[in-house]
């Protein structure tokens, strides 16, 4: 709270010509900086207001206020108490939007520092921290839910002139003390309001927080001794900030470290944030920390309600969870003094947000872990090569755990050329991947199928031979555009036109090719009519809880066939699966991205890796046209250090990421001519004031055209280049008048679009 040394008193002279020597004097103003909500370059900093005398005591820093703006009225967030300003002639804010502080010191930096690395607005970088209910939005009310709890009041009374019922409720409440009003009510509604209206029993208000939560059971293992090995390691370096790549095979018991660590934080009394990539993860992994640490666990993911996000965040921020898991957003969390911070899976896609302000999780998580000075532990099975090159060099502390616990074998893969397949009864199933599934069925276990959709249809592809052209530059699989009908390398410009003949093997089989779940499934339920199957993929699981019902139901047999796209590869551990199977490998390898081998090996090692969790071997078939591409064959012996080392000399020669640096600027316009020749003069600009920067562009994006909106796209390569940030930011504030250029910025993106 506001103590007096903040209260800033102004004097304000008036001179009157007929009345010299008369000096009134105004106590009026305290001054606030206010960050209002209007997302854009233009207004990207805070406004001076005053606080009228009645709100003054309940000011804070980390507060929203509603302000007037010009004609509007608007939320804010309030950054920072004055001790002196110039009084110029300030408006008073209108009303103080919330009891307790929405942002935090630590958060408040932090925002800053977001700016400092994306180039976004401020106000950009705070509302994407925080729930909706808690954004500066004016229009936006997500309300608090309260239920009534039942006390005993202060009146007298004689026990024995009350009904059965009556007595009943009274001795509810006097042994639990605090009672859910509708808990009584179920013995009679009468009777309680009865009892209130007298007095005797009192009522109150308290906040109900929405998410339910459930216990399931899960065993807590003895840690294995290469597992204690990383936790000791780990702990050995508790006290300061370091951050570790814990690179460890699937199922090598990766989860059960981090519990561990998690239990030490706690006996020290220390929080914990645990991100773990898709949403569909979640409850199993939730329902295992749930099961070991009980209550103390808040979810945050964007499948919650706004009100359940909401209530999860008031519980974090008022200390009464320790450990919070969840996605992407949930690095945000405000929790306080916290003992790690682990990102699960870490080179998922979704942990880079693909729209303003576009930040990286692990960025956020290493700041954070600098500010309490903690352990951030990076995980995977299959680290990105930018992460596995930094523990090379030593910036990560590298951990390993090479094996899966208690000697379980990794599953056999097996390759299948689909070019020898020709006569395959579907058009999806290799007659070997028919008959393993068979095999399964007979044997009453249970299998995965794993539909490749990753890149759909943005590529034309041989649909004889699996050929795909690419740019002979830039070695990225060519874009097919369909307004212009040619291909395009969407890093460098180049373009060719489209044809019908394969060149590799003559047939006339180029087409863009679809593949889809539904037709996936309609072929499986022909092959084996018998099979019960359920499928996962975006169309089924639309409706909240549809993840986790279809999880649940898979692990507890009620279907032998789980069906799929890439949100099944994660994560998962179904221990009766012991077939996982791939139907098109090469969806993958041919997107457009110089990363498209990595995605390709990380989706195959982690599918994989779903399969012989239990006590059975598993097995996997990779059906493909490239059987002897290098990310299949290092996939096939599960030997990330092969793959590492045989990508990382290509990404050499072609100078990519983890060698060059790179950044995106997409440049738009509903007016085609005067985009094409702002993006050549901006393409001018940056090679001439980037010196140690190689320039590609402009090109067409790969969508070229949202809501009659164009874009064109330049792209940076540098290893160091210290006018970077300065001059990008000296193009924003070139164009942010500019309502008919709009400039998108993104650093080291994931993929380029
Ligand atoms: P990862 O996260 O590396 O994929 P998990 O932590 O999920 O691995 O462990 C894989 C499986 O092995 C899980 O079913 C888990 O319960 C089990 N497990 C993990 N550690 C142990 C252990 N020390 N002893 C026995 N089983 C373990
Ligand atoms: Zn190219």
């Amino acid at each position: 709270m506001l103590n007096s040394e903040h209260m800033i008193i102004v004097i304000k002279f008036f001179s009157f010509p007929e009345k010299n020597d008369k000096i009134e004097i105004e106590v009026i103003l305290l001054v606030i900086s206010v960050l209002v909500e209007l997302s854009h370059q233009n207004v990207d900093k805070t406004f001076d207001y005053s606080v009228p005398k009645e709100l003054q005591s309940k000011i804070q820093v980390g507060l929203r206020v509603t302000v007037p703006f010009g004609y509007q009225t608007l939320e804010g967030f309030v950054l920072e108490i004055k001790r002196n300003s110039l009084m110029a002639d300030l408006k008073d804010i209108l009303a103080i939007q919330d009891e307790e502080i929405v942002l935090n010191h630590e958060l408040l930096e932090l925002g800053k520092y977001m700016k400092s690395i994306t180039l976004a607005t401020l106000i950009s970088c705070y509302q994407v921290m925080l729930p909706r209910a808690l954004k500066a939005q004016n229009k936006t009310t997500i309300p608090i839910k309260y239920e009534s709890i039942v006390t005993m009041g202060k009146t007298p009374f004689d026990y024995e002139k009350l009904n059965a019922s009556q007595k009943r409720i009274i001795d509810l409440v006097n042994e639990k003390k605090n009672v859910l009003k509708r808990e009584l009510s179920s013995i009679s509604a009468s009777s309680v309001n009865t009892l209130i209206k007298k007095g005797i029993l009192q009522e109150k208000k308290v906040e109900k927080y929405r998410l339910e939560e459930d216990t399931a059971v899960y065993p807590k293992y003895p840690l294995t001794s290469k597992q204690q090995k990383v936790v000791d390691e780990v702990l050995a370096l508790n006290e300061c900030y370091t951050p570790f790549l814990l690179h460890g095979v699937t199922g090598s018991g990766k989860t059960e470290v981090y519990m561990e660590i998690i239990e030490h934080q706690l006996a020290l009394g220390k929080t914990s944030i645990v991100l773990v990539p898709e949403i569909s993860l979640t409850p199993q992994i939730v329902n295992r920390f749930r099961s070991r640490f009980g209550s103390v666990v808040a979810i945050l993911h964007s499948r919650l309600s706004e009100g359940e996000k909401y209530d999860e965040w008031r519980k974090i921020a008022r200390g009464e969870v320790s450990i919070v898991i969840g996605a992407r957003s949930a690095i945000f969390a405000p929790l306080q003094n916290i003992g790690s911070i682990i990102v699960d899976e870490e080179p998922t896609t979704s942990y880079h947000q693909e729209n303003n302000p576009r930040y990286s999780v692990i960025d956020i998580a290493f700041y954070r872990g600098i500010y309490h000075q903690c352990p951030v532990i990076l995980g995977s099975a299959t680290p990105s090569l930018e992460s596995y090159a930094r523990a090379k060099k030593g910036v990560y502390h590298l951990l390993e755990l090479p094996h899966r616990v208690l000697d379980r074998p990794l599953p056999e893969v097996k390759v299948i050329d689909l070019n020898e397949n020709k006569n395959r009864r579907s058009m999806y199933f290799s007659n070997d991947l028919v008959e393993a599934i068979q095999d399964r069925l007979a044997k009453k276990e249970q299998v995965l199928l794993l539909l490749n959709r990753r890149g759909y249809s943005s590529f034309i592809t041989c649909s004889n031979c699996g050929y795909v052209s690419k740019c002979p530059n830039c070695d990225i699989t060519l874009t097919y555009h369909k307004t212009s009908d040619n291909l395009r390398c969407h890093y460098c410009g180049y373009a060719t036109r489209r044809e019908d003949v394969c060149p590799n093997c003559h047939e006339k089989g180029m087409k863009s090719l679809g593949y889809g779940t539904e037709r996936l499934e309609e072929d499986l339920e022909k092959l084996f009519p018998e099979a019960r199957m359920i499928r996962m993929d975006f169309d089924t699981t639309t409706k909240k809880g549809a993840h986790e019902k279809i999880i649940t139901d898979f692990g507890q047999g009620k279907y032998d066939v789980l069906l799929g796209t890439q949100m099944i590869a994660k994560g998962l551990d179904f221990p009766k699966v012991t077939l996982v199977g791939v139907i098109n490998a090469d969806m993958s390898l041919n997107i457009p991205d110089f990363r498209s081998s990595e995605y390709t090996f990380q989706l195959l090692d982690q599918v994989a890796g779903r399969s012989g969790r239990g006590e059975r071997k598993g097995e996997v078939l990779i059906q493909t046209f490239n059987p002897d591409h290098y990310a299949i064959q290092f996939a096939k012996t599960h030997d990330y250090i092969g793959f590492y080392q045989k990508e990382m000399q290509i990404r050499h020669q072609l100078g990519y990421p983890p060698y060059y640096y790179l950044t995106s600027i997409k440049i738009s316009s509903c007016d085609y001519p005067l985009l094409k020749t702002e993006a050549n003069v901006i393409a001018h600009f940056l090679k001439r004031e980037l010196s140690h920067t190689i320039l590609l562009g402009p090109t067409p994006c790969f969508v070229f055209c949202v809501n009659k909106r164009y874009q064109l796209q330049i792209i940076l390569k540098y290893k160091k280049e210290e006018k970077l940030y300065a001059t990008l930011q000296s193009l924003l504030d070139h164009y942010k008048g500019n309502s008919r250029i709009r400039i998108d910025l993104d650093f080291n993106p994931n993929r380029f679009s």
